[in-house]
């Protein structure tokens, strides 16, 4: 399909496309197009737009970020579909683990992404480079790299389905997500919670992480602390009042 840049739908058409092509190259799987469209629908009631708490939840993960010792980021087949040479860029800024984590895992769909990474500049994990298990999450994204979220003590785990968040933070993690549903369980579990369109953030968190890299250890400490639950619930208030 072909929007022209005047279109009025223009970025989130061009994202269905991003996706849809993905989906076709063996990296998004087929529940990932519906998941997107869930995401959809409450960027719709966002106004398609970062709001402030969500900036505030991106500078307390970046500074999150610079702080941890073995930080990761998971990426499942909606990241690398939507922003996998923003999470690259970002990796290399930070440093950061990357991890590919999949729901509906295939050895193809695995290597497909890894190869998408690589051929960014980037270097992933994978579960079968020396496999432990992370107890409480259903489907194969319990078997984990012992290199990447088995020696995590920071991860950020965007558009996550629920138990996975609570898992990481059972092992004793500290945990952040990025997700367009302030309802969601993910949401609620992790420590910090972007409400925002990865696309949007994801590239907002790398200019954060840049900037606080030059910051003292104790600034970065006052950084990083962050109010979720006032969050979650200025993102509650700004989607109902767009209802009103
Ligand atoms: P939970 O069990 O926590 O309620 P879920 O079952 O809703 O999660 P999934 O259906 O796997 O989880 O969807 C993942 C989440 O990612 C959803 O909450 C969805 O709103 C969110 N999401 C989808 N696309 C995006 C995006 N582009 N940016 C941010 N969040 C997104």
């Amino acid at each position: 399909m072909h929007v022209t840049p005047d279109h009025p739908r223009y970025v989130s058409l061009s994202l269905r496309e991003r996706l849809i092509q993905a989906h076709e190259r063996g990296i998004v799987s087929i529940a990932g197009l519906i998941a997107h469209g869930r995401g959809e629908a409450f960027d719709y009631l966002l106004g398609e737009y970062t709001h402030g708490f969500a900036i505030d939840a991106i500078e307390a993960m970046a500074a999150n970020i610079v702080l941890a010792r073995h930080p990761v980021f998971v990426v499942n087949g909606n990241v690398a579909g939507l922003v996998a040479e923003d999470v690259v860029a970002l990796s290399r800024e930070a440093p950061l683990h990357l991890e590919v984590n999949l729901f509906t895992p295939s050895a193809g769909r695995t290597r497909t992404i890894v190869e998408l990474i690589e051929g960014l500049g980037g270097v992933a994990h994978t579960p079968e480079e020396d496999t432990a298990t992370l107890p409480g999450v259903s489907s194969s994204r319990s078997s984990i790299s012992v290199f990447g979220l088995g020696s995590a003590d920071f991860v950020v785990a965007p558009l996550q389905d629920g138990d996975m968040v609570h898992a990481l933070k059972k092992a004793g993690m500290k945990t952040a997500t990025i997700d367009l549903n302030p309802l969601s369980r993910s949401a609620h579990d992790a420590d910090i919670t972007v409400v925002d369109n990865i696309t949007r953030a994801v590239p907002l968190i790398r200019d954060a992480v840049r900037f606080l890299k030059k910051r003292s250890r104790k600034e970065l400490e006052v950084i990083s602390r962050f109010d979720k639950e006032g969050a979650l619930h200025e993102a509650h208030r700004s989607m109902t009042e767009r209802y009103r």
